[in-house]
């Protein structure tokens, strides 16, 4: 990739992150930046952190574990170290070991049986693995994420949202940071903005009722919506064609 345009898109997305943000009254600080670099070269992973970038979230397990091997050869172990390493993209219960192995968060913890599996499999660890849980904020079919489109007026959704979470929430080697939505694939980015809302809405109450752990983020918004995701709360989006481009 030519370098002067990836510069010129992390430039171009600093900005309108940073310009989404006072438009809401939010310090941009409160808003990370996390690469999603699905399908992205080693080479252009490390070029982008060359140029600021410390967050990163991938896909697929088996993608991570061939590349991150060599983004760390190329970074040098320090300035890989110091990048934070993510899981965006669904995880099976029975790849759940090896995500540990290779991801510093998990984004898209979306059952208690996944978090079982984590917690048992953490159990030797020195901290509790951070997890942000994964909501399907919009209703469609295809997305992943504990229910919550009819949050918060429909009782038995929200009733087996609410036995879910206090379950995880029990499960003494993870521990939760926050939520994650993936936004209704929509036209107009304007259209995703009642999901944000929603997840923003579902946080707040879940930090009311249990204030003893952290509900501190919201990882919302991609290329298309990440504005609006800002304005209704984002504490991280993350982002693919917007810095890379489109995706081969
Ligand atoms: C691919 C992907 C992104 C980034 O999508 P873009 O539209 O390229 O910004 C973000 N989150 C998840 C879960 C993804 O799979």
């Amino acid at each position: 990739m030519d370098k002067g345009n990836l510069e010129a898109r992390l430039a171009e997305v600093r900005e309108r992150m940073a310009a989404a943000a006072q438009s809401a009254g939010r310090p941009v600080e409160q808003v990370r930046l996390v690469a999603a670099s699905k399908t992205v070269a080693p080479s252009v992973m490390a070029e982008i952190a060359a140029l600021g970038v410390t967050c990163f979230g991938e896909n697929r397990v088996e993608e991570a574990e061939v590349k991150l091997p060599a983004v760390r050869e190329l970074l040098g172990e320090s300035a890989f170290r110091a990048c934070c390493w993510c899981l965006i993209g669904h995880l099976q219960s029975r790849k759940a070991g090896r995500a540990l192995e290779v991801f510093d968060q998990l984004h898209t913890v979306d059952s208690l049986h996944l978090a079982e599996r984590l917690n048992r499999l953490a159990a030797n660890r020195a901290s509790p693995v951070p997890i942000l849980l994964e909501v399907n904020t919009s209703g469609e079919a295809t997305k992943f994420g504990l229910s919550a489109a009819g949050w918060p007026d429909d009782r038995q959704e929200a009733a087996a949202l609410l036995t879910t979470v206090e379950s995880i929430l029990a499960l003494p080697h993870l521990q939760v940071r926050g939520l994650m939505t993936v936004g209704p694939l929509v036209a107009d980015p304007e259209l995703a903005r009642p999901a944000f809302r929603r997840l923003r809405f579902l946080r707040d109450a879940l930090a009311e009722r249990w204030p003893e752990h952290t509900w501190l983020e919201l990882s919302m918004g991609m290329s298309d919506d990440y504005t609006v995701a800002i304005e209704e709360g984002s504490t991280m989006v993350r982002l693919g064609r917007a810095l890379f481009g489109p995706r081969g």
